[in-house]
């Protein structure tokens, strides 16, 4: 090989060397600027996720729940929701309805007031402000159903307002109401011991 040929060659093992560090350079560029498309992807999703957790949280403050009977053998929302309109209240006063099979499924849990509208179902002593109402369907007799979607129900509100299952924070309306023999302190302790053993 000339002197020529050999500087030749040289020159042209160094343009393969050269091209392929680019070629490395650009790959890696490449996998930056995706990276970056990436993060700003899941930056924007988190940004959305975290709007709809706040969409999502309670606007009022809940500190308790008050548990009613409809003092009715029958019922569901819409009839509940009509007896209330007639009284004068806007809507149903109770945040949810729990049937008997007579009008509603038995143990159906079903939906009233919107929780973050404050309730039309314990004025005295302002209770209203701060609960929720539940209304059992019945006046003394209760099913075994409903008795158990209650207990389901007060679990979930529990965990959803932060609260802890006590006499304090679910209370009964007054004495006749839910049903003078319905033990309601039975339920708490079913709560409760949910609670402590999850
Ligand atoms: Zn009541």
């Amino acid at each position: 090989m000339t002197a020529i040929g050999a500087a030749l060659a040289t020159a042209g093992l160094y343009q393969r060397e050269l091209n392929s560090e680019r070629q490395r350079h650009r790959a890696l560029a490449q996998e930056h600027s995706l990276l970056g498309t990436r993060l700003q992807a899941s930056e924007r999703l988190s940004a959305l996720l975290e709007c709809e957790v706040e969409r999502l949280k309670p606007v009022r403050k809940v500190t308790g729940i008050v548990v009613h009977h409809s003092e009715s053998p029958f019922g569901d929302v819409p009839t509940v929701d009509a007896w209330h309109r007639e009284r004068g209240f806007s809507q149903i006063g109770y945040h949810y309805l729990i049937c008997n099979g007579q009008g509603g499924l038995d143990g159906e849990i079903q939906f009233g007031r919107d929780e973050d509208v404050q309730g039309a179902h314990a004025k005295a002593n302002f209770r209203n402000e701060g609960t929720l109402g539940v209304c059992l369907v019945g006046t003394d007799q209760f099913t075994t159903a409903q008795k158990k979607s209650l207990q389901e129900l007060l679990l979930h509100l529990c965990r959803r307002h932060g609260l802890t299952p006590g006499p304090q924070t679910i209370q009964r309306h007054h004495e006749q109401c839910p049903g003078t023999a319905f033990d309601l302190a039975g339920i708490i302790a079913g709560v409760q011991g949910h609670l402590a053993r999850n």
